[in-house]
């Protein structure tokens, strides 16, 4: 069974084809920068890899770009849109409905779209990339997984806010939990990794996004976004934490507006608002020049991660791993040293030799012996959407 997976973000669309059940990887590729004459594509087969730099300016023309990769005769991994048997779509928020992966129907795509004001950076393009495929597919079976799902096991004391009672059972106003797919992903690896029948397990997804998750035997018990893919550590332009009262002083007495605020909470704040750029690699290529702005946004960074380590620790009334995954975590080793840094009191301690080796699979770069193991794990979340497609089709 052939199954196209489409992770569409606010300005890029992640793809992979996979034969399931063997998780074999047909084709992969990215489109980045959609929305300017420099879109980035890549597109790579067993034999084959494609990167150009096109003017793209919307999903659609993406989705286009895609197809014809896919359809083209000497680079191409199919001989016609017929061949695909189904779309496995990630969408970011899925509110209190759904917490299984789901097929595609125009009330999901309602709900999709009445959700994307808690999730504007990403519900519209995820509801744009299944509008789309829909038309260019049209006898493939859509599916979504949903970023939401995985925390659906987070319980009561941690997903509820202090607000008046009606506001949870009647306005469904509580903490959600995003990057589920990734999180789920890397703590099972973890947990066939460490091969103990109940683990404690804090999962780090650090890349634009960032996020971390308290898994306890499997099982997502806590996790620092909360309403929104907004709340928690900072991020590459999203504020993560910060006290609601800074949201009345800049309206009322700022006179800044709504949308203003929104647009400087979620697109201008993060390592974006305190150094003047978004992409870590920058940051700490400044940071190594003495860049101060830039050092002090990486010790900010690393302290609020430290800071929900040992809430998180606390909460599972212990720890046997903590996970680095995502595009930072993956292959920021100075992110992972200045978090793990002065954490002896939680038998945490870094290999800094380990932590500097590079691979794409599973390591563990903690010091021999030490009690709290250390993984760094590739996320994989197209995969984890083929799996959970594959099994909802058959
Ligand atoms: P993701 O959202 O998972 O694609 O991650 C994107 C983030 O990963 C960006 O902020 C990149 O700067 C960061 N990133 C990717 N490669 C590296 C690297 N080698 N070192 C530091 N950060 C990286």
């Amino acid at each position: 069974m052939n199954i196209l997976i489409i992770n569409s973000g606010s300005s890029s669309i992640k793809y992979q084809l996979l034969e399931m059940p063997l998780a074999k990887i047909t084709c992969l590729g990215s489109i980045e920068r959609i929305g300017s004459d420099e879109a980035i594509s890549t597109y790579k087969t067993d034999t084959h890899k494609v990167e150009k730099t096109y003017p793209i300016l919307s999903h659609k023309a993406g989705l286009e770009r895609i197809t014809s990769l896919l359809l083209d005769s000497e680079t191409g991994v199919i001989n016609s849109t017929e061949d695909i048997d189904a779309i496995g779509h990630r969408v970011v928020h899925g509110g209190s409905n759904y917490t299984e992966t789901t097929l595609v129907t125009e009330e999901v795509k309602t709900k999709i779209k009445s959700l994307s004001p808690l999730a504007p950076l990403h519900n519209p393009a995820n509801l744009e990339g299944i509008l789309m495929a829909e038309e260019i597919f049209d006898s493939a079976k859509q599916m979504i997984v949903f970023d939401t799902a995985f925390h659906g096991t987070i319980p009561v004391t941690a997903k509820k806010y202090a607000l008046p009672n009606e506001l949870f059972e009647d306005k469904r106003i509580q903490a959600y939990g995003f990057h589920g797919t990734s999180h789920k992903y890397v703590s099972e690896k973890a947990n066939e990794y460490l091969n103990k029948k109940h683990t404690k397990l804090i999962s780090i997804h650090l890349g634009n996004g960032c996020s971390i998750t308290a898994i306890k035997d499997g099982k997502s018990v806590d996790h620092s976004m909360g309403f929104a893919p907004s709340n928690g550590l900072v991020m590459g332009t999203r504020s993560g934490d910060i006290d609601h009262s800074i949201i009345f002083y800049m309206v009322n007495t700022l006179g800044y507006s709504l949308d203003k605020v929104n647009e400087l909470l979620n697109k201008k704040s993060g390592m974006l608002g305190l150094t003047g750029f978004n992409d870590l690699r920058d940051i700490e290529e400044e940071a190594g020049k003495g860049n101060a702005q830039c050092i002090l946004a990486l010790e900010m960074n690393a302290y609020r991660i430290k800071k929900y380590i040992g809430a998180y620790t606390a909460s599972m009334n212990g720890l046997d791993a903590i996970i680095f995954t995502a595009g930072i975590g993956e292959n920021s080793s100075l992110m992972r040293q200045l978090i793990c840094k002065d954490l002896e009191y939680f038998n945490i301690y870094i290999d800094d030799s380990k932590n500097e080796l590079r691979a794409s699979t599973l390591r563990e770069i903690n010091t021999k012996g030490a009690k709290v193991k250390l993984l760094v794990i590739p996320t994989n979340e197209e995969l984890e959407i083929a799996k959970q497609v594959y099994k909802l089709l058959t």
